[in-house]
C-alpha cells in the first residue's frame, strides 16, 4: 500500500489496486463509524458528494474510481486526508468483493455518463453501467451489505411531452447511455426483490455546478464563450431539461441514504425547466456574448425532447426541496469557471484529443 502526497498525480505505473492515499485516522474510534464505499467519487457528482460528507466530518469514506477521462483527483483536493482513495474498476470482481466486504454501505455513482459518447460507441457504457453495477450488487449480497444507493437518471424514463414522470412510470430509455443506466437501475431493484438487498434508487434530472467536465452543455458553453469560441446548439434548441444544482442533488442522495426505504425509487429534480435555447440565452448574457456566437448544428441522433420528474415522493416522504435558485446557481457556476481556468483548460485539451 502506498501513500500519495497531496497534489501529486498518479503515474503511469499505478496499479488497479493502488490506494493512492489514505484517510487520516479519526479521533472518534474508527470501527464504530459507518463505512461508506463511494464509486465514481472522482467524477462531477461523486466528488461533490465526497467533499460535502468529508467537510461535515461524517462517515468514513473510501472512493473507488477508475479515473477514466472523466475522473479527476483534483476534484477531491479540498477533502484530502479525510477519505481513502482506491484507483480501480467496478468490473474487477476480486477488488470489488474485497472493498465491499470492508464497508457498511455503497453509494454508486460510477458510470460512463455522456450520451454523445454512447452514440459513438456503447460498449464501455454496457460494461461499466451494467456489468459494473451487477459486480457491485453481487458483492453486496455476498457480504451482507447494510444498504446500497444506486444513482440512476431521469433519462431511463425516455421522453415526455407534457406532465412529469412519477417513479411508477415504465422505463422507456432511448439513448444507449439511458438504456445502460436503465439496465443497472432494474438490476438494482431486482437484487432487492430477489435477494432482499437493501437497495435504494435515485433518478435525478440534469445536474449543473462547478467541477463539471467541459463536454456537457453548461460547462462546454461557458468555457467556449470564455475563450471567445462559438457554441454548438443542437437542432432547433427546443429540447427541454430540468436543471438541478449539485448541492441539491447531493442533499437528495443523502436523504435517500439515511432515511429512504429499501427497494424504493426516488426522483430528484431541481424545479427549473428550460429549453436549450433559453439556457443558451442565459449563458450568452452571463458571459457577455450574443447570438452570433451560436452555431445551430445537426441534432443529436434520437435526441429526447423533454425530461420532467415528479418529485412529490421525496418531498413528502423525506422533506426534500431544491434550495438553490437557478439564477444564483448559474451565476456562481459561471464565476467558478472564470476563476478556475487551470482546472478546465487541460480537460478541454483532453476532450478535444478524444482521450478516454
Ligand atoms: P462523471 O462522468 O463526471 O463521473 C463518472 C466517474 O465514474 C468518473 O470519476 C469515472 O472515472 C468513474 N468511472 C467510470 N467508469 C468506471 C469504472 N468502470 N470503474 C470505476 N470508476 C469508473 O459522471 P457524473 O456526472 O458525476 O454522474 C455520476 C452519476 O450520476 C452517474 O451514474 C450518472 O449516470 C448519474 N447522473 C448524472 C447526471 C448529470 O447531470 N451529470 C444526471 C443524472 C444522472
Amino acid at each position: 500500500m502506498k501513500s500519495w502526497p497531496r497534489g501529486e498525480p498518479p503515474g503511469e505505473s499505478v496499479t488497479r489496486r493502488l490506494r493512492l492515499f489514505e484517510r487520516q485516522p479519526s479521533q472518534k474510534g474508527e470501527d464504530r463509524e459507518m463505512k461508506i464505499l463511494v464509486t465514481g467519487g472522482a467524477g462531477f457528482i461523486g466528488s461533490h458528494y465526497v467533499r460535502t460528507l468529508a467537510h461535515r466530518g461524517g462517515p468514513a469514506i473510501t472512493v473507488l474510481d477508475k479515473l477514466t477521462y472523466a475522473g479527476n483527483l483534483a476534484n477531491l483536493d479540498p477533502a484530502r486526508g479525510r477519505f481513502t482513495f482506491v484507483q480501480g474498476d467496478i468490473c474487477d470482481t476480486a477488488l470489488v468483493a474485497e472493498l465491499v466486504a470492508e464497508h457498511d454501505e455503497v453509494v454508486h455513482f460510477a458510470a460512463e455518463s455522456h450520451v454523445d459518447r454512447s452514440i459513438e460507441n456503447a460498449a464501455e457504457f454496457v460494461r461499466t453501467n451494467v456489468t459494473g453495477t451487477q459486480t457491485l450488487l453481487d458483492a453486496a449480497v455476498r457480504s451482507g451489505l447494510k444498504s446500497f444507493v444506486h444513482v440512476s437518471t431521469d433519462e431511463v424514463y425516455g421522453s415526455i411531452a407534457v406532465g412529469s414522470w412519477p417513479e411508477t412510470d415504465p422505463l422507456r430509455p432511448n439513448s444507449p447511455y439511458a438504456a445502460s443506466k436503465a439496465a443497472g437501475d432494474l438490476l438494482a431493484l431486482a437484487y432487492h426483490r430477489t435477494h432482499g438487498l437493501d437497495v435504494r434508487v435515485t433518478r435525478c434530472s440534469n445536474n449543473y455546478g462547478h467541477h463539471h467536465f467541459p463536454e456537457k452543455v453548461i460547462p462546454l458553453f461557458i468555457t467556449n464563450l470564455l475563450d471567445g469560441k462559438k457554441v454548438p446548439l443542437y437542432g432547433d434548441g427546443l429540447n427541454v431539461r430540468d436543471w438541478l444544482h449539485i448541492d441539491d442533488h447531493v442533499r437528495g442522495v443523502e436523504l435517500v441514504r439515511t432515511a429512504g426505504r429499501p427497494g424504493e425509487v426516488y426522483n430528484i429534480g431541481g424545479g427549473t425547466e428550460l429549453s436549450n435555447k433559453e439556457l443558451t440565452a442565459l449563458l450568452l448574457t452571463a458571459c457577455g456574448a450574443d447570438w452570433d456566437m451560436v452555431d445551430f448544428v445537426e441534432d443529436r441522433k434520437g435526441h429526447d425532447r423533454r425530461y420532467s420528474v415528479d418529485c412529490t415522493k421525496i418531498c413528502t416522504e423525506l422533506g426534500y426541496l431544491p434550495r438553490k435558485d437557478f439564477a444564483t446557481g448559474l451565476a456562481e457556476t459561471v464565476a467558478w469557471y472564470r476563476e478556475n481556468r487551470s482546472w478546465w483548460e487541460p480537460l478541454k485539451e483532453r476532450a478535444a484529443l478524444g482521450v478516454g
